[in-house]
């Protein structure tokens, strides 16, 4: 039997690439034809050097397929119609609705098969089998060992040293895993499979596992599942950055000549891609202010194809009027994503408000803790398996510890929320009333531009962030070395970038993430000297309270 396997030309394993088509690429989830599935894989195993099939190569692809084969074929024959699309090694590119109709040559070629299939009259066998059945019929007799523990019973010592003591597919080990309470970090940049058939079986859809890092892996997979039930969406995508969800989403989403629409308080790099590669592709964007739904709405009328904004926004912790843009974008036809970084799913759910695409930095209230960096992108099937696609193939993966971090971290997030929104509103109140501040960013408070609109909008609470500016000329040198002052004078706060965690983070924002920045750019965007940027940790709130008013003090 294992000579069979011998005499196969390699090039009958290697020709799954060519089976990528309509849309869909291995390791990705199935489309949902099964009729189409099947030509995709028959076609991986028939379109081989071989003229036609001899009976005992023919035995051998029968027992591949035997147990369903028959139920099959009708819709085989069924689906067999003179047809129309070219395969294509890029047919990943084409539109994800091309019918799922068999090409010319995949007809041809299954035509043959079957009718050669018809003409033996043979007896259709199982011959495909797992190791220990493998070894199990060779023998004769039932042995618990598998064929792979009896062959490296009798190695040298480089295969031991590759293969012993590795995962077995069954036993104490096996269970073990699946019993643990925690989802284990599943390190592995491929996956195998017991047998061909099994192989065959997963190219078919029929066969849940996992193939390659780039397209998957089960660790990540329980991170997006936890995240698809936090934000009630119907797929979700995990990726290497915040910054890899945004740039694969609109790699994926917008095509050459389109334009999109964001808001002007944007993340810095968010804003650098849109101005300075999508251009590249011809992309234009649209910039609004937070609360010109107006001009969303023009822009939507001249036919933008995508929304994309904050929710709050960084760093000046806008709110757009998510509830009427998002019956816009519908009105439209226009794609709508919100970046919810800021507020999580705890405060906010753009999904069940209607939006099609959900993003976050999962570096940031997702993972909690400042010590891992992921992207997240949750919503609706359709454009999921787009930017998916695209994600296989410009590789932002996330890695699967930083995935079990971020599963763990997941887990407290509702109790980590709720502390980070009650510091910062505490804060931002406080603030508000001291004669040493000029402005509170927060939507808690009565001042700020979009309090009527973020109190109808947000669930429990605004989230961590906020950012005040210390009194005193805007853009003078006085007010910077203030801020200057404040800042160092704290004790509680690191100084440094990022948001989110359970540590409490402050930055002034001309010395941080805006400090190549001149200040005409600084003007246009509002970034004074005296902005300071609180990221509120999940410190006792007193605590916080008093650090910030004693290192006002020193201003
Ligand atoms: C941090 C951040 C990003 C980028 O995420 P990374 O994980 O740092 O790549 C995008 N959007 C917002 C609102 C952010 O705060």
């Amino acid at each position: 039997m294992a000579e069979l396997f011998r005499q196969l030309p390699p090039a009958a394993f290697v020709s799954t690439p060519l089976t990528c088509s309509r849309g869909w690429t291995r390791g990705m989830p199935p489309p949902p034809s099964v009729g189409a599935l099947l030509f995709a894989s028959y076609k991986t195993y028939i379109g081989t050097p071989w003229e036609r099939p001899s009976s005992t190569k023919h035995r051998l692809l029968t027992g591949s397929f035997s147990k369903n084969f028959f139920k099959r074929k009708f819709l085989l024959r069924t689906s067999l119609k003179a047809s129309a699309v070219p395969i294509e090694e890029n047919a990943l590119f084409e539109e994800a609705n091309t019918p799922s109709v068999p090409t010319e040559s995949e007809d041809a070629t299954v035509r043959e098969y079957v009718s050669a299939l018809e003409e033996s009259g043979e007896p259709h066998v199982a011959i495909v089998q797992s190791d220990s059945q493998v070894l199990d019929n060779g023998l004769g007799k039932s042995n618990s060992k598998s064929r792979r523990e009896l062959f490296l019973r009798d190695s040298g010592s480089t295969t031991v040293a590759v293969h012993g003591g590795e995962q077995k597919r069954q036993g104490k080990k096996a269970r073990a895993i699946l019993d643990a309470i925690t989802m284990p970090i599943v390190q592995s940049s491929t996956f195998t499979f017991r047998s061909s058939s099994d192989c065959i079986a997963y190219n078919q859809g029929q066969y849940d596992s996992f193939e390659y890092g780039r397209y998957g892996n089960p660790t990540t997979r329980a991170a997006e599942e936890k995240i698809m039930m936090l934000e009630e969406a119907e797929d979700a995508l995990l990726s290497a950055s915040g910054m890899n969800s945004v740039t694969t989403m609109l790699l994926a989403l917008l095509s050459p000549n389109e334009c999109l629409v964001t808001t002007r308080d944007c993340y810095r790099r968010t804003r650098q891609f849109l101005q300075t590669i999508l251009p590249r592709m011809n992309i234009q964007t649209i910039v609004v202010d937070p609360a010109d739904t107006a001009s969303v709405e023009a822009a939507l009328k001249r036919g933008a194809r995508l929304f994309f904004s904050e929710m709050p926004t960084n760093p000046l912790i806008r709110v757009i009027d998510a509830e009427s843009i998002i019956q816009l974008c519908r009105r439209y036809g226009t794609i709508c994503c919100i970046d919810s970084t800021f507020a999580t799913a705890y405060n906010l759910k753009p999904l069940c408000m209607g939006a099609d695409l959900v993003l976050h930095s999962g570096t940031k209230y997702l993972g909690g803790h400042n010590d891992l960096m992921c992207g997240v992108l949750a919503g609706k099937k359709e454009f999921l398996e787009k930017i998916r696609s695209l994600h296989g193939i410009l590789g932002g993966v996330v890695d699967p510890h930083s995935s079990y971090l971020l599963l763990r971290g997941m887990k407290t997030l509702p109790l980590r929320m709720r502390a980070h929104n009650e510091n910062a509103a505490a804060l931002a109140q406080v603030l508000s009333q001291h004669p040493k501040i000029a402005k509170v960013h927060y939507p808690s408070l009565s001042s700020h531009p979009d309090y009527s609109v973020a109190k109808t909008q947000f669930k429990n609470g605004f989230g961590g962030v906020l950012s005040f500016e210390i009194r005193g000329d805007p853009f003078g040198m006085e007010t910077f070395a203030a801020g200057i002052r404040f800042v160092d004078g704290l004790s509680i706060p690191h100084i440094g970038p990022s948001l989110g965690g359970v540590e409490s983070l402050v930055e002034q924002v001309c010395v941080m993430g805006y400090f190549d920045q001149p200040q005409r750019v600084r003007r246009e965007l509002g970034i004074t000297n005296g902005l300071i940027r609180f990221s509120c940790g999940v410190e006792d709130k007193t605590d916080l309270l008093n650090d910030v008013l004693q290192a006002l003090e020193a201003v």
